[in-house]
């Protein structure tokens, strides 16, 4: 028989917004030394919009920005609705794509009128032997912007800067976990400059940046293993593995399906402040009972 004291809590828990999918992981909730929160739709909105185009050379803006636009025109990831919108708002018309290729965690690769288009993250091409030196680049990854590089038959031609919008609870929620002596960290893909800019501004000491979507997982084993008890907050499918590892997942709510049925608990109203309140409801519940 489920204990009273869980059956009230529970029902506690779902007016409050979360959904327990699993009490053991709830129960392990109190022990939590540490919260790994994602960063773009967990503690950021998710919700990308072009700020700065920055030519590397010769070019026209609104060409450049057509050719991105038809590369991402076929991408569900939030830059390539940032990208897409940008090029409708200023009415351009977006060449046809075909061949497109997600390089997941990476960019996009498509080809447009015979030219072979990528957009991809600087991280992949200074991996590739591409570096950026354009100084702009750490100028804007520095103001928490993610930058992205259009490169048309291998010559780097743009930086994309893309703003999201940091969550307003975020830095409450970050504030209320400390005061439970609870340490957050930052999990991305996104490069080193932004995860540094968006953390100062949330108050996070410790983040993993560039991090590649099969190694989030890693990232969180590499915490366990210096014994602290991990709770892994994040929203899309690239988050799923880290969350069956941790010792409880949590998904926001209005995540993909996939990070949803991966998670010990969902928070209903993507509230990030929410994750505080498990913690403090699974101390009440099984204070109770010993
Ligand atoms: P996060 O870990 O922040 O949720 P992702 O793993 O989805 O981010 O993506 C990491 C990085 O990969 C992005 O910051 C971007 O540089 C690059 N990227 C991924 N998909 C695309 C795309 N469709 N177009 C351009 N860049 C992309
Ligand atoms: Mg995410």
């Amino acid at each position: 028989a489920v204990p009273l004291v869980v059956a009230v809590s529970t029902s506690l828990s779902a007016g409050n917004g979360l959904l327990i999918r699993d009490r053991a992981a709830f129960e392990r909730a109190r022990n939590l030394n540490a919260v790994v929160f994602d960063k773009t739709g967990t503690l950021t909105e998710g919700r990308f919009g072009v700020s700065d185009i920055a030519l590397l050379g010769e070019g026209d803006e609104n060409e450049e920005l057509a050719f991105a636009a038809a590369a991402e025109s076929q991408s569900e990831h939030p830059i390539a609705h940032g990208i897409v919108a940008e090029a409708k708002d200023r009415g351009l018309s977006i060449p046809k794509a075909s061949d497109v290729r997600n390089i997941t965690g990476e960019g996009i690769v498509a080809n447009v009128g015979g030219e072979d288009i990528r957009i991809v993250s600087p991280g992949h091409l200074a991996r590739t032997g591409k570096e950026i030196s354009d100084p702009r680049l750490k100028q804007l990854e520095g103001q928490g912007k993610t930058v992205v590089v259009l490169v048309r038959s291998g010559a780097p031609r743009a930086l994309f800067a893309l703003a999201d919008i940091v969550r307003p609870e975020s830095k409450q929620a970050i504030a209320e976990l400390k005061s439970l002596g609870i340490d957050s960290v930052m999990l991305t893909g996104d490069a080193h400059g932004v995860a540094e800019a968006v953390s100062e501004e949330l108050g996070i000491t410790e983040f993993f940046a560039e991090v590649l979507p099969d190694q989030k997982s890693d990232k969180i084993e590499e915490l366990q293993r210096r014994g602290l008890a991990v709770a892994m907050v994040g929203d899309g499918v690239n988050d799923a593995p880290a969350l069956v590892v941790a010792d409880l997942g949590v998904a926001i709510g209005a995540g993909t399906d996939v990070a949803v049925e991966s998670a010990d608990i969902v928070l209903v109203r993507s509230d990030p402040r929410d994750v505080a309140a498990i913690l403090g409801l699974s101390r009440a519940t099984y204070r109770k009972m010993v």
